[in-house]
């Protein structure tokens, strides 16, 4: 028997993190922070529901700090096991949780200099130098490799087509009579037929399956991502105007990278700078040219011909702060794709306020903008935002190309589950905000008769 305890992600979209207890013995996947809505955010600075010195190992699933970025923190609380992540992800986290930590230091910086926190002072939630610990706790784990993690626990990484280095966990329990169970646990499933990198890997069966559910409620736009994004970019250079995209540092940023790359070398787009200005998914984009083993087809062989296939003609990846202010005062029209994906927080947000009152320029959104973001504000017509204290006009068009999201829609989930010879026992529910999710487990219910069922925070299973 084991324990299935959910810690985060229940009927929201963030904060992953889910408990699996064997014998007494606790092993986390996933360790993500909770972003978003403040009474979710606040979650973050409670007490860990379980002692975090008991937690053996944690299984990470992918980079994002929605599933890493509250590592430092366990850590920090007494975790001392090792951080089981394949060997980009490893990388990813070394680029990510540091620079989650700066932005905590920095949120707690400015709480102390406006006196907002009721706190004195306002303390952030860890710092570089917890990462800096908790980063020595990762092993890097292949593709494939069985994990053992107890005499009856073990787990291996299937490729799940989300970002470089995202995997399926894959548990297999064997129970004191020999009968094996698999719990599969999906972290964050990818698009099929996305640039760069695999489709997410069939997977065959699982006597309890942890789903994700984002986009359970949605149908990505049919429409050909490269071509909407080429008529977006036409249009707003058409009109003088600058294209702003609020990317997540990894995996929209190099999907797009892509796309810009292909349309301009077919003509289909004028030549103007592309410029990111953001320091991690500058780092990401080297990352992502450099692990091979989550490349498709087409980007191996255009490395193989030694081309870049993320970079345009007039292409600059941003390092300094100097550099970036540079780039807001320029009057040609330039394409920017800057962090955080959601306007939560970093750079994006000096384009922001430079570039929301003109109506000459374009906000382009490209992944899902969670309830409680300055970007979901944005999306949702709002006259006006605040940045950096300041209310700030939205009079530019605001665009949004949900199709270049890296989460499967409910059609490709159903397209997933397909692969499935048998039904799972149980199928849970999570990382969907409550809509999406009830929407997801009636159509699997429809479609394949499937028991599903939708976890609440801190609930737990026996399987
Ligand atoms: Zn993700």
């Amino acid at each position: 028997m084991a324990i299935l305890k959910f810690l985060g992600a229940t009927r929201t979209v963030t904060g992953s993190r889910h408990l699996i207890e064997v014998d007494g013995r606790r092993f986390l996947i996933d360790c993500g922070l909770f972003q978003g809505l403040k009474q979710l955010r606040l979650r973050n600075w409670e007490p860990f529901p379980i002692d975090p010195a008991s937690i053996e190992a944690v299984i990470l699933t992918h980079g994002h700090i929605d599933h890493s970025g509250y590592l430092p923190r366990l850590a920090r609380e007494g975790f001392r096991g090792p951080v089981y992540a394949t060997p980009a992800t490893v990388e990813l986290a070394r680029i990510l949780l540091p620079d989650s930590a700066r932005l905590q230091e920095e949120e707690a910086d400015y709480a102390n200099k406006v006196g907002s926190s009721k706190h004195h002072p306002a303390m952030p939630l860890y710092r570089e130098s917890d990462v800096h610990e908790v980063l020595h706790q990762f092993e890097s784990v292949n593709y494939g490799r069985s994990i053992e993690l107890t005499p009856r626990l073990s787990f291996d990484f299937i490729d799940a087509g989300h970002i470089i280095g995202s995997s399926f966990v894959r548990l297999r329990l064997v129970e004191p009579d020999g009968e094996e169970k698999i719990i599969l646990l999906t972290g964050d499933i990818g698009r099929y037929g996305e640039p760069i990198i695999h489709d997410p890997s069939p997977v065959a069966a699982a006597d309890y399956l942890v789903l994700e559910s984002t986009y359970g409620d949605r149908e990505h736009q049919q429409v050909d991502a490269r071509a909407r994004l080429a008529e977006i970019v036409n249009a707003t250079v058409a009109r003088g105007g600058h294209l702003l995209i609020p990317a997540f540092a990894v995996g929209r940023t190099q999907t797009i990278l892509y796309y810009l790359r292909e349309l301009e070398e077919a003509g289909l787009i004028p030549v103007v700078p592309v410029i990111v200005d953001s320091p991690m998914a500058s780092n990401a984009t080297r990352l992502y040219l450099r692990h091979t083993e989550g490349h498709d087809i087409e980007m191996k062989d255009l490395l193989d011909e030694r081309r870049n296939p993320l970079a345009t003609k007039r292409f600059n990846l941003i390092r300094t702060r100097d550099e970036s202010k540079s780039v807001t005062n320029r009057d040609e029209p330039t394409i920017v794709i800057s962090a955080s994906g959601m306007c939560t927080g970093g750079r994006i947000l000096h384009h922001l306020r430079r570039r929301l009152p003109d109506p000459r320029n374009t906000i382009l959104f490209v992944g899902f903008q969670a309830a409680g973001t300055r970007g979901r504000r944005i999306l949702n017509g709002e006259p006006e935002v605040r940045i950096f204290g300041q209310m700030v006009p939205v009079r530019a068009h605001v665009e949004t190309l949900e199709s270049l999201s890296a989460h499967a829609d409910y059609h490709e989930i159903l397209r997933w589950l397909d692969g499935f010879e048998k039904p799972p026992r149980r199928t849970f529910l999570v990382h969907g905000e409550p809509e999406a999710a009830e929407s997801l487990r009636q159509k699997i219910a429809a479609r394949a008769g499937w028991a599903v069922e939708i976890p609440d925070y801190l609930d737990e299973f026996e399987l």
